[in-house]
């Protein structure tokens, strides 16, 4: 019997738009995403953060270049770290922070366009659980 059940491709649909990689909004790395990225671009790992990254607080996050785009953005091929882009970048929009409140996924709507509004706060609860889970499998 088909569900009626919405999936994350209800919810969300990138465009590929580049505005989550614009601006200081704050993309954190971990120690893990510091490690994968400095490998991927052939870093040393111990002045990533002074090189890379500006701090929000006590948390790294990465730094923007005079576009005010991520640093590692570039306007033609997008993500230029894509296979190891910081785990909240791969996770986006599907992280627990936005689901705190019910209405914080529309609000952050209004800034990335891939993601659709309106929708149940339970469906939004589930979905995220859901991808939360696949996303941290798949990098076991
Ligand atoms: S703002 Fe949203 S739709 Fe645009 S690239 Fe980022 S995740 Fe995709
Ligand atoms: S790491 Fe990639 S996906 Fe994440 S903000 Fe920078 S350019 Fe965008």
């Amino acid at each position: 019997m088909a569900s009626n059940e919405k999936t994350s491709r209800d919810i969300f649909d990138c465009r590929l738009c580049g505005q989550c990689c614009t601006g200081f909004g704050g993309t954190y790395v971990t120690g893990t995403d510091i490690k994968n990225i400095s490998d991927f671009i052939k870093a040393d790992p111990d002045s990533f953060v002074d090189t890379y990254c500006d701090m929000s607080g006590t948390r790294p996050v990465l730094t923007l270049n005079d576009h005010e785009t991520c640093i590692f953005f570039d306007p033609e091929k997008q993500c230029t770290i894509h296979p190891v882009k910081p785990y909240m970048c791969k996770a986006w929009p599907f992280i627990k922070t936005i689901i705190k409140n019910p209405e914080n996924w529309d609000i952050m709507a209004n800034s990335c366009p891939g993601m659709k509004k309106q929708i149940p706060y339970k469906d939004l609860q589930r979905i995220v659980a859901l991808e939360k889970e696949k996303l941290d499998n798949s990098l076991k």
